[in-house]
């Protein structure tokens, strides 16, 4: 009986998924319907009687349709946004069904050994430290909440002062040094309560890069506050990495603390091809990376690393009488911020197993080929012009304005002409950015379908919106 209940929606929403799946190459990738049309088909009455369980499926899906980017496939280069490995979706889906909550071992012990397993593979594949302790989370914003917490603890317990007891107000003043960073450490310093005020940005170079005396003086001019340096691999903008083996010694000379942001650039490391761009990384004191992004698992999955597992866990950990814990085992509440959870590493068990070692290097050097060529062709374009060569999977191109004494705003209009037109055409997906005063367009390789043909798709799909 109840088996029946489950058998026949369960197979209809398999059907629906692999005939989404199968139309993917030709749906439209970017939105064919706009808000106020989903406003519409999607606001069903909050009706007093229920609806049988195919009927919400198959209602579901006919009312998304227009409204689904086809960022599974492999055509979709915007923002940093991966697809899903079969493997990684298919044990999503079991999650899922088996409905753990992950918190704890005795609440879903599989799923605890699980997490346990991947965070060691996570951390060879990365080539970061054996004894590092880690956090499977939402995002790698979430990642950059769990290091920082860990940070802030650990920087104070160093100054006589436990933050977990009494708190931020009158501790010692932090002071966070940056280069070029992403908005989601912003939001992670705010919701820490170091205060946006407090970050001291610092100048970089024309890859996105900290240079080593920006941040020497820095570091010199005040060695008593205690001191984060947020370092970046993999510019959101042009995939630029900071020169870790020379900053990371010089902030520890000063007692400071290094974040590693590597959302997917932290994954070159898996790559015998590109891991020289992350010397020294392993040196940080704390890491966060995506499992959403270049893994392609799907969302939401972020993952936290810190080399003091004791300030990570003492940030963290919750006991409570109605718990239970075994000494032994991976109790996720004591490194996580989350109380009640998904198993969040079973995807990422899978996807990794699907792959291999071998699987993620290629991986991670197909999707950066993809990139560069997408980059090199489209700025060869007659009335483009390359902006920023893809060091990995990520960079920036733009369109100029064909007129005599055309200025910088002719420019800019004219990129976003072009886009909005390769938008409307709904082949391929581009986002756009600001770099430097540009407007630019952004190329951004992730998924793990994306083929030759699709890269030859989207440069016609660009030539086409030129007009050329
Ligand atoms: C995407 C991204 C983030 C934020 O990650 P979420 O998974 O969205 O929380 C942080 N830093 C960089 C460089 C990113 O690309």
């Amino acid at each position: 009986m109840v088996t029946s209940d489950y058998r026949t929606v369960l197979e209809q929403t398999l059907a629906h998924a692999l005939n989404y799946l199968k139309n993917l190459d030709q749906t439209p990738v970017s939105a064919t319907v706009d808000l106020k049309d989903l406003r519409r088909s999607l606001s069903h009455p909050l009706a007093v009687g229920g609806v049988d369980a195919v009927q919400v499926i198959n209602d579901l899906v006919a009312d998304v349709e227009g409204g689904i980017l086809g960022s599974a496939g492999g055509r979709f280069f915007g923002w940093v946004i991966g697809g899903s490995l079969p493997a990684a979706l298919a044990a999503d889906w079991l999650t899922s069904t088996w409905d753990q909550n992950a918190a704890l071992y005795a609440c879903g012990p599989a799923e605890a050994v699980i997490e346990e397993i991947c965070g060691q593979w996570l951390k060879e594949l990365l080539g970061l430290p054996v004894i590092a302790s880690f956090a499977f989370v939402t995002g790698c914003q979430m990642a950059h909440a769990t290091c920082l917490a860990a940070a802030r603890n650990a920087l104070l317990n160093k100054r006589g002062w436990d933050v977990e007891r009494k708190g931020l107000a009158d501790a010692p003043q932090f002071r966070i040094l940056c280069g070029q960073q992403h908005g989601s450490i912003e939001r992670a310093i705010r919701l820490l309560g170091f205060g946006s005020d407090h970050v001291i940005d610092l100048p970089t170079n024309n890859l996105g890069r900290l240079e080593a005396s920006a941040l020497a003086t820095a570091l010199w001019e005040d060695r008593h506050s205690p001191t984060i340096v947020l370092l970046q691999a993999g510019d959101i903008n042009t995939g630029g990495f900071d020169p870790f083996a020379e900053l990371v010694p010089l902030a520890h000379a000063s007692g400071a603390w290094v974040h590693v942001d590597g959302a997917f650039g932290l994954w070159a490391n898996a790559s015998p091809k590109y891991k020289h761009l992350l010397k020294g990384v392993e040196q940080a004191d704390s890491w966060a990376t995506d499992g959403h992004k270049w893994l392609n698992v799907p969302y939401d999955c972020g993952y936290a690393f810190v080399a003091d597992g004791a300030a990570h866990r003492a940030s963290m950990s919750h006991r409570a009488s109605y718990l239970t814990h075994d000494s032994d085992a991976y109790d996720q509440i004591d490194w996580n911020p989350e109380w009640s959870r998904r198993g969040r590493g079973v995807p990422t068990y899978a996807a990794i197993r699907q792959l291999g070692k071998q699987g993620i290097a290629d991986l991670i050097e197909r999707t950066s080929r993809h990139a560069r060529t997408l980059v090199g062709r489209i700025g060869a374009l007659r009335g483009a012009e390359l902006v920023s060569e893809a060091q990995i999977n990520q960079g920036l191109v733009r369109f100029i304005a064909d007129k005599t004494g055309a200025t910088e705003v002719d420019h800019d209009l004219r990129t976003e002409e072009v886009m909005a037109k390769i938008l409307q055409k709904g082949e391929v997906f581009f986002g756009g950015t600001t770099w430097r005063g540009k407007r630019c367009m952004r190329v951004s390789v992730c998924n793990w379908q994306t083929t030759n043909e699709d890269v030859e798709q989207a440069i016609n799909a660009v030539r086409k919106a030129m007009d050329i």
